[in-house]
C-alpha cells in the first residue's frame, strides 16, 4: 500500500463492496461505474483495483490497464448516448481539483452546445443511474 494512500476513501469502499455502485465494467485490474453527481449524461469513472492516490504514484502497469478500460468504456458511453464527443478528466491533488484520493478517470459524454454541469452538483436519481449503467454495458 502506498504510504500516502488512505484506504478509507469512498472508492476503496466501493472496491471492497462496502458501499454500492452502478457497475458498468470490471476486469482483473479495473472497475468502471457511474459517477453519482454527473456533470454530463452518462458521466462515469474508471479506477484501478490496486491502491493509488492518483496518477503521480500509480504503478505504470496498473495505469496502463486503467487507460485500456477508459478507452473501452469511453467508446461504449459515446455509442450508448449517441454523444458527439467525450471529455476525459483526471485530477492530481486538491490544488488540481481532486476530491477522492483513489486514482480515477472521468468519462463524460459531450453533446454539441451542452456545457458540463458544475463539479460536485446534486446526486442523481439512482434508478436513472442504473438505467444509464445498463445502457453503457449494452454498448461495450
Ligand atoms: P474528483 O476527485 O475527480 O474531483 O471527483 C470525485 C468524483 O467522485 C466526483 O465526480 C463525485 O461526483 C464522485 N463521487 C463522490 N462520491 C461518490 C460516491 O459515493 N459514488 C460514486 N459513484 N461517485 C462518487
Amino acid at each position: 500500500m502506498p504510504a500516502n494512500y488512505d484506504d478509507n476513501n469512498i472508492f476503496a469502499k466501493i472496491l471492497r463492496v462496502e458501499i454500492p455502485c452502478h457497475k458498468i465494467y470490471e476486469d482483473a485490474e479495473t472497475l468502471a461505474f457511474m459517477d453519482i453527481m454527473p456533470r454530463s449524461e452518462g458521466h462515469c469513472l474508471v479506477i484501478p483495483k490496486r491502491p493509488a492516490r492518483n496518477t503521480l504514484d500509480a504503478d505504470p502497469a496498473s495505469l496502463a490497464a486503467v487507460m485500456a478500460s477508459v478507452q473501452k468504456v469511453a467508446r461504449a458511453a459515446k455509442k450508448a448516448f449517441a454523444a458527439d464527443g467525450v471529455t476525459l478528466a483526471q485530477y492530481n491533488e486538491s490544488a488540481a481539483g481532486q476530491v477522492v484520493f483513489h486514482l480515477h478517470f472521468h468519462i463524460m459524454p459531450r453533446f454539441e452546445g451542452v456545457k458540463l454541469a458544475h463539479h460536485g452538483g446534486p446526486v442523481a436519481d439512482h434508478a436513472l443511474l442504473a438505467a444509464q449503467a445498463e445502457k453503457i454495458r449494452a454498448a461495450l
